[in-house]
């Protein structure tokens, strides 16, 4: 049986010198202990109920989930990432768990629930094991085992890229069951284009990309611009709204008169110095504007502040200039517009340049945007959505991330697999005829992951209110017999080569699920003693809640 040190207050782990009978302390004083067995259920116990907080998101016919924080903001979400950032876990095992959804996102954009439920699943039939006595070593071994083999077999029942319209099909995927359901074939049409404008290359950089969000008129309304907008008015009321065939200056420095560096006092005795001196000041920031005129430029985006003076002669030319640009705005119009960020007033000339057909300002309810469209092929885009409400916009921004994430991924490897569940009944398949051929324990470990990956399509059933059992009999069957792509299509409720009915994932996400839910439920495994610092929020499970489980 399990044994736990609990630790009071003023008490301490002591051992005890046998010779002198003084006790040593080794832990500071109110650290918590949890100790063998009683640790590893704990972490068991919270990575099962995280998976289980997510699991009813899983599949186009996921639920939602309202997520109110204490300022009582709301998030309706059905991401697996996003609740399981909101929601602030504060039992480590459980915080792993929220991490590896986190590098699923940054690392393939998609996929998230998917990790964590297989990971919380994972950990949950090891504890099956671990009542068989069978030690944590072996089930380590048996998963790690599991892990590569998946990885081989997923490299074999994958498919190429072979046309756009898979590339499409993703995206859609990607997106369905999220708020953009309605809208996906539009919204993936705007992804594939954005990510065939700016990838030439297997190479994509999503942050070349651009997603701006305005509140008003339809999903519909939702754009690709061949350029960039930015969430900005001109920086003076008397600059144009518009220019067109413009030249545009980027620059990153101030357009100010540099503030000296230590405290300076000037004294003036009479009216007439004062009157020199501020002219001198006009004089000066008159040379700077001067030279953005004889550039010929007809919009300058400034990352620093303008001066009022310099705003004034700008506007008097006609110029367009904007102020306070973000830095990351700064490099995506100089990849639109094929600009350089120019960093000197000495460097400002016609070839640092960049250009746009048309740069305006146009006003949509409260708000102000910039367009900078008609880029010469442009290496950087803006997907422009549109929608009636914040929660709506931050919903389909999320499903749209995701389907670029889908896309890119996608195109990086030129492999997807078929979804719908097909590719986790195809991989436990083969794991379990590749257990057959283990000797030892590790076979029943090898099992146990192909069971968890089966929980994939039957959590995809019970999601959308189908027997997973009866399904689960058809699919396994369906596998014997070579039907290697067949899942459960949930539009039209058959069993079908999910592939072929355009359910179709990149093979990266499958990929980077299986690793990083393998590496965090073997991490957790390995666990024997969770030592909790006093003061520290976190909060092990009670005892009581998994007592008597054997
Ligand atoms: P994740 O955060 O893991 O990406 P999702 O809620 O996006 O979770 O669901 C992804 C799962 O839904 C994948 O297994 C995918 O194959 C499946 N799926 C997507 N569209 C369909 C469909 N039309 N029928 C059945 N399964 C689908
Ligand atoms: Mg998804």
């Amino acid at each position: 049986m399990c044994c736990s040190v609990e630790i009071f207050k003023n008490e301490c782990v002591a051992e005890f010198d046998m010779t002198e009978k003084q006790p040593v302390y080794i832990l500071p004083e109110n650290v918590s202990r949890t100790l063998g067995r009683d640790a590893q259920r704990n972490n068991i116990l919270a990575a099962k109920i995280v998976a289980d907080i997510v699991k009813t998101t899983l599949g186009p016919k996921g639920m939602d989930k309202m997520l109110v924080d204490s300022a009582g903001n709301i998030v309706v979400t059905n991401d697996g990432v996003t609740i399981l950032e909101e929601i602030q876990l504060e039992h480590p095992a459980a915080k792993m768990i929220a991490e590896i959804s986190k590098t699923q996102e940054t690392e393939v954009g998609d996929g998230t629930t998917t990790v964590a439920m297989l990971a919380g699943k994972l950990l949950e039939n090891a504890e099956r094991l671990l009542d068989k006595k069978i030690h944590p070593t072996v089930i380590i071994k048996g998963y790690k085992l599991s892990a590569e083999k998946s990885k081989e077999f997923l490299r074999e029942i994958s498919s190429d890229v072979d046309n756009k319209h898979i590339l499409k099909q993703i995206a859609m995927t990607a997106m369905t069951g999220k708020g953009a359901e309605g809208n996906r074939e539009q919204l993936a049409n705007l992804i594939v284009g954005a990510l065939d404008q700016v990838g030439n290359t297997r190479v994509i950089d999503l942050n070349t990309i651009k997603i701006i969000k305005q509140k008003g008129g339809a999903i519909d309304d939702s754009e690709l611009v061949q350029g960039i907008v930015i969430d900005k008015d001109a920086a003076n009321e008397a600059m144009p709204k518009k220019s067109e065939n413009a030249n545009i200056l980027l620059v990153d420095f101030a357009l100010e008169l540099k503030n000296p560096e230590t405290e300076t006092k000037i004294s003036v005795s009479t009216p007439e110095q004062l009157q020199q001196f501020i002219a001198s000041e006009e004089y000066a920031l008159r040379e700077m504007t001067q030279k953005i005129i004889s550039s010929d430029a007809k919009v300058v985006f400034c990352q620093k502040g303008i001066d009022d003076v310099a705003q004034y002669y700008l506007a008097k030319s006609g110029i367009i200039a904007y102020r306070r640009v973000a830095k990351s705005d700064m490099e995506k119009l100089a990849m639109a517009t094929s600009g350089k960020i120019v960093s000197s007033l000495q460097e400002i000339r016609k070839e640092e340049l960049g250009f746009a057909t048309i740069v305006e300002q146009i006003k949509k309810g409260d708000d102000v945007m910039t367009y900078v469209r008609g880029c010469k092929n442009p290496k950087a885009v803006t997907i422009l959505l549109r929608g009636s409400t914040d929660h709506v916009l931050d919903e389909i921004e999320r499903a749209v991330k995701d389907g670029l994430g889908d896309v890119a991924a996608a195109v990086r490897d030129g492999k997807v697999v078929s979804g719908g569940g097909a590719v986790e009944m195809e991989l436990a398949r083969r794991l379990r005829a590749f257990a057959r051929t283990l000797g030892g324990r590790e076979q029943l470990a090898v099992e146990e992951f192909a069971s968890a990956l089966e929980s994939i399509p039957e959590a995809l059933a019970e999601n959308a209110g189908i027997d997973p059992i009866t399904l689960m009999a058809e699919l396994k069957q369906r596998h014997e017999s070579g039907g290697i792509r067949d899942g459960i299509n949930l539009f039209s409720n058959r069993v079908e080569d999910c592939l072929a009915a355009g359910i179709v994932e990149p093979m990266r996400v499958k990929l980077q699920a299986i690793s990083s839910a393998s590496e965090v439920a073997t991490m957790i495994l390995r666990i024997d003693d969770v030592l909790v610092a006093s003061g520290h929020k976190t909060s092990m499970i009670p005892k009581s809640s998994y007592e008597g489980m054997d």
